[in-house]
C-alpha cells in the first residue's frame, strides 16, 4: 500500500449495520418509490432494505425525523488537481484566470502537490454530499503522479473513476503513457469496487488553441485504442460542434466515450452521438461563463444521456444543488411556459444518470436494496428549507451545501452532523496552503 511523506495510514470508519429511521426517502428507483417517513437499512456497505418501516434490532439508528434521505450526488468530471490553485486565481484578471493559472503551474506539480490538491477536492465533495466523482485528471506527469491522485481518492473513502490522462505541455505527437495505464489497472483497481478507471483525452479540436492538446484522430485512434483494449472508458472535453464533426464516421464514437461540456452543438451532431450512445457530461455553472446555450434540452430531446459535473473549485464552489438549479432555472428563463422540467427530473440527473454514465449504476445511484450503501441525509428543518413542501421543489430550489447532516459512503459514515468523521480537514487546509505558495515561488508567470 503507497503512502506519502505527509499522509499517515488512514483508518476510513468501518462499514457497520445502520438503520437510518424515520426519514423523507427519495430511493430515485421507480420500483422502490418515495417514503414520506421510512426507514434505509444498511449493513456491511450494502443496502439490505427501503421500506415504510424496517426491523433490524442490532443496528446503530440514524433518526431521520425531518430529514431528506436520498442517495448521494455523482460528479461525472472534476479536475481535483486544480483544487489547491484557489488562492492563484481571480475571475476579474485575465492573467489569473483558470488557464493561465492551470498551464503555468501545471508543470511544476510534484506528486505531493497531486495529492494534497486533489485531497482538497475530494474534501469538498464530502461536505457537499458528493458520493462518486470522475477524477478528470488532465496532469498526470508520471507514475507516481498517477499514484497521488488515486491515493488520495482511496484515503478519503470516495466512489470514483480514475480518468487517467497526459502531462500538461505534452507535445500533440507523444502518445499517453499506456504501459503506466496498464500497471495502474493491474495495482490500483480495487477489489471493494470503490475505484474504477478510464482515461480523458487531449481535445481533438485544437479549441483552446491546443493548449489542452490538439491530437490528430490518428493519435486519438492510437490512444482509445489502447483504452479500450484494457476495457477501459474514455472523457473527452469538446465545447462546440468541432470535435463531433471530426470524429463522426471515423469508428471512434461509441457508447464508452463521455462528451464535456454540451455547447454549440448542430441537430445532426446529436442525432449522431445518439446513434452511437455517447453520453454528454454538464457542468452548469463553468459552461454559464462561457458563451453559447447550455444545450440540455437538446441532449434530452435527441435521447443523449446527460450527467451533472462540477469541473473544478478554484474559482467557484462545489454545490450540486445551485447545478441542478442553474439548469432549472434555464429551461425556465428559455422556454417559459413551454418548460416542461421537473425537479424530479434534475434530481436523477445529479443522482442516477451520473452514476449510468460512470458505469457503476448497478453499484450506486439509487437507494436500491442490494445496490451499496452511498446515502446523504439533508436537514429539512433548516430555515432555507423548512417547512417542507414538495421535497423535489426544495432541493432544487433551495437547498444548500450546509444542509447536509450525514454523507455515507460504501456504507462508511464520513460525514456526521455537518463535520467529517475520519479526515483531518485542518491538515488538508494547510497542506493545501503550503502546495499553493510552493507553486507559485515555483511556477512561471508572465
Ligand atoms: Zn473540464
Amino acid at each position: 500500500m503507497r503512502q506519502f511523506a505527509d499522509s499517515p495510514p488512514v483508518t476510513l470508519p468501518s462499514r457497520g449495520e445502520f438503520l437510518v429511521r424515520g426519514a423523507h426517502v427519495l430511493s430515485m428507483d421507480d420500483a422502490v418509490g418515495d417514503l414520506p417517513d421510512g426507514d434505509v437499512h444498511l449493513r456491511d456497505g450494502t443496502i439490505v432494505a427501503v421500506a415504510a418501516s424496517v426491523t433490524a434490532p442490532g443496528a446503530e439508528v440514524l433518526d431521520g425525523k425531518g430529514m431528506i434521505c436520498m442517495p448521494g450526488f455523482v460528479d461525472t468530471h472534476w479536475h481535483h488537481w486544480t483544487s489547491a490553485l484557489r488562492p492563484l486565481m481571480r475571475q476579474d484578471d485575465p492573467s489569473r484566470g483558470y488557464f493561465p493559472v492551470t498551464f503555468a503551474t501545471g508543470p511544476h506539480f510534484t506528486p505531493q502537490d497531486s495529492y494534497r490538491s486533489v485531497r482538497l477536492g475530494l474534501a469538498q465533495a464530502l461536505a457537499a454530499g458528493v458520493t462518486s466523482t470522475q477524477n478528470w485528471a488532465h496532469n498526470v506527469r508520471s507514475p507516481a503522479h498517477a499514484d497521488a491522485e488515486m491515493a488520495a481518492m482511496r484515503d478519503t473513502g470516495i466512489r470514483g473513476r480514475f480518468a487517467y490522462g497526459t502531462p500538461i505541455g505534452i507535445p500533440n505527437d507523444q502518445p499517453m503513457d499506456i504501459a503506466d495505464l496498464a500497471r495502474a489497472q493491474r495495482d490500483w483497481v480495487s477489489t471493494d469496487g470503490l475505484l474504477t478507471l478510464g482515461i480523458c483525452s487531449r481535445n481533438v479540436d485544437g479549441s483552446l488553441g491546443g493548449a489542452r492538446g490538439a491530437i490528430g484522430i490518428d493519435m486519438a485512434r492510437r490512444e482509445w485504442g489502447a483504452a479500450r483494449d484494457l476495457g477501459l472508458p474514455i472523457t473527452l472535453h469538446t465545447s462546440g460542434s468541432g470535435a463531433i464533426k471530426r470524429l463522426t464516421g471515423t469508428g471512434l464514437l461509441g457508447p464508452d466515450l463521455q462528451l464535456v461540456h454540451p455547447l454549440g452543438s448542430s441537430a445532426e451532431d446529436r442525432a449522431e452521438l445518439a446513434k452511437h450512445g455517447v453520453s454528454y457530461s454538464i457542468a452548469p455553472i463553468e459552461e454559464m461563463r462561457r458563451q453559447g446555450t447550455i444545450q440540455f434540452a437538446e441532449m434530452l430531446e435527441a435521447g443523449v444521456s446527460t450527467s451533472l459535473s462540477i469541473d473544478h473549485t478554484t474559482t467557484y464552489n462545489c454545490d450540486c444543488f445551485a447545478c441542478m438549479r442553474m439548469l432549472y432555472t434555464l429551461n425556465m428563463h428559455r422556454f417559459g411556459a413551454k418548460n416542461t422540467l421537473t425537479a424530479r427530473r434534475l434530481v436523477q440527473l445529479a443522482t442516477i444518470d451520473g452514476a449510468r454514465d460512470l458505469g457503476v449504476d448497478d453499484k450506486t445511484g439509487s437507494l436500491t436494496p442490494g445496490k451499496r450503501a452511498d446515502l446523504i441525509l439533508i436537514r429539512a428543518t433548516d430555515a432555507n428549507l423548512a417547512p417542507l413542501g414538495d421535497p423535489y421543489e426544495a432541493l432544487v430550489s433551495m437547498a444548500q451545501p450546509d444542509n447536509i447532516d450525514t454523507v455515507v459512503i460504501d456504507g462508511r459514515i464520513l460525514r456526521r452532523h455537518g463535520q467529517y468523521t475520519a479526515l483531518d480537514i485542518d491538515k488538508v487546509v494547510r497542506d493545501a496552503a503550503d502546495t499553493a505558495a510552493s507553486l507559485k515561488a515555483r511556477a512561471t508567470w508572465a
